[in-house]
């Protein structure tokens, strides 16, 4: 038969999907979101950037998140041999909100999505997009939860499938990204971290914890506090550097905090709450982020890297970004994808791109750690870790590798 009309598709209900169908809803169009899992489900990536709080406020989302009893975030601190240094995000350059949350991701994302749904937006949930055909106006195959196949199309359609990347696989628009292949292993645990006893230690609950390796500047550790006692941690690295590979991954994680002495003492009493997972080359790119037709959200577009938590924000800029141009092109005007939404959008994700790959060459880590930092200069890189890469009028955005380069240069 017929397949039913909407005006834009949605595959994927995470953040990006969730946000982008909001923003669309509110333009009075006519949305539909195809989800493939049943919510709550697990996602990684638990620590945000104040930058996107203005994206939640747009999608009238933000009272529901500040009510939601998650754990408060202000800052960043970083950890090495024994150094220990934090940003504040509220003592940034750009305006806009300066704080945020650390959330568990089942919880956030389906807060997300029930309050888009509650808002009018229909959200298939248990359904996977199977495949799509782009000869006239977007057609999507779904599979629903019987196992049953039909078609719905949509005047556009956007990819929000986060690591699911159906349209790069279906398109072949993949291409490999320009960092090297690096894994992750992580759980959640109850911390136990007892601060009287803990005297010596730099340790905020209302900050991600960044350590750097003692003997490896390449190897990092993230623990991210949580409401109710617990934290995300988890460990990076080129996966040799990981140890014994046929080791179980608690073994692996436990092994790598041990070499940490700093971590390794904080976590003394530190129960592991969910089974280790492993994500190895999540890093990816694309060649077309969008078209007339389509457009690639968050994570089904580019995938940096973890070290600087933009995973999220640069989801929900994104959703933000596709949106407006969606309505623009719903409304009648012919618009340049490529102008309107790829260039601008990936201003922001090159920016924390050059501080991800500094980072790792170790020149941003000699500048984090630099033990006389000038205070402007400290306000206009906290605005890129509180996710504000998109603010031209910070010349550490606007000429990003050349303003490094130049600090480098005085911190040495
Ligand atoms: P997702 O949240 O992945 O949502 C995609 C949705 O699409 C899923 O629910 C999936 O079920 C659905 N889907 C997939 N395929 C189909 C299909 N065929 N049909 C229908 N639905 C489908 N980001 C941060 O901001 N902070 C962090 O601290 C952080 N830490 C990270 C640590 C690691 C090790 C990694 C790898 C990433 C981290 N990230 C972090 C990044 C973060 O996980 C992602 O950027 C974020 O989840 C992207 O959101 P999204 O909406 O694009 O996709």
């Amino acid at each position: 038969g017929i397949p039913a009309n909407y005006d834009v598709a949605i595959i994927g209900a995470g953040p990006s999907g969730s946000i982008a169908a909001s923003l669309l809803h509110q333009q009075g169009k006519r949305v539909i979101v195809i989800e493939k899992q049943d919510f709550p489900r697990f996602s990684i990536g638990e620590s945000l950037l104040p930058a996107c709080m203005r994206v939640i406020e747009e999608a009238n989302m933000l009272e529901a998140v500040n009510e939601a009893g998650f754990q408060f975030k202000s800052g960043a601190a970083f950890s090495s041999k024994g150094k220990y240094t934090n940003f504040d995000f509220t003592d940034k350059f750009s305006d806009g909100p300066g704080t945020t949350f650390q959330v568990e991701r089942a919880s956030f994302d389906k807060l997300l999505a029930d309050t888009a749904e509650s808002q009018g937006v229909e959200i298939r949930f248990g359904e996977s997009v199977q495949d799509i055909d782009l000869t006239q106006d977007p057609i999507l195959t779904i599979k629903n939860r019987e196992g049953e196949v039909y078609c719905i199309q949509a005047k556009y359609l956007l990819d929000a499938s986060g690591f699911g990347r159906v349209l790069p696989k279906l398109l072949d628009l993949e291409k490999p990204s320009c960092l090297p292949s690096r894994t992750a292993v992580f759980t959640h645990i109850q911390d136990n971290i007892d601060p009287v006893a803990l005297e010596n230690i730099h340790f905020d609950r209302n900050k991600i914890l960044i350590s750097v390796h003692p003997e490896n500047k390449d190897i990092w550790y993230w623990l991210i506090p949580l409401s109710d006692s617990r934290c995300s941690l988890g460990v990076v690295a080129e996966p040799h550097l990981l140890g014994d590979a046929q080791a179980d991954l608690q073994t692996v994680l436990m092994g790598m905090i041990k070499q940490e002495p700093n971590l390794h003492r904080l976590l003394a009493n530190a129960e592991v709450v969910r089974e280790c997972s492993l994500l190895k080359g999540y890093s990816a790119n694309v060649t077309t982020l969008a078209t007339d037709k389509f457009a690639l959200l968050g994570n089904a577009g580019e995938f940096l890297d973890p070290v600087f938590s933009s995973g999220v924000t640069i989801a929900m800029q994104s959703a933000s970004m596709a949106a407006k141009c969606v309505v623009r092109q719903l409304n009648g005007e012919e618009l340049d994808w490529d102008i309107e939404y790829a260039t601008p959008l990936m201003r922001g994700v090159d920016t924390f791109r050059t501080y991800v790959e500094a980072w790792y060459d170790g020149r941003f880590q000699e500048v984090i750690f630099f033990d006389a930092p000038d205070n402007k200069i400290k306000q206009m890189i906290c605005s890129i870790l509180a996710g504000y890469a998109w603010d031209e009028t910070n010349p550490f955005v606007s000429e990003s590798e050349r303003r490094l380069n130049m600090i480098v240069e005085l911190c040495r």
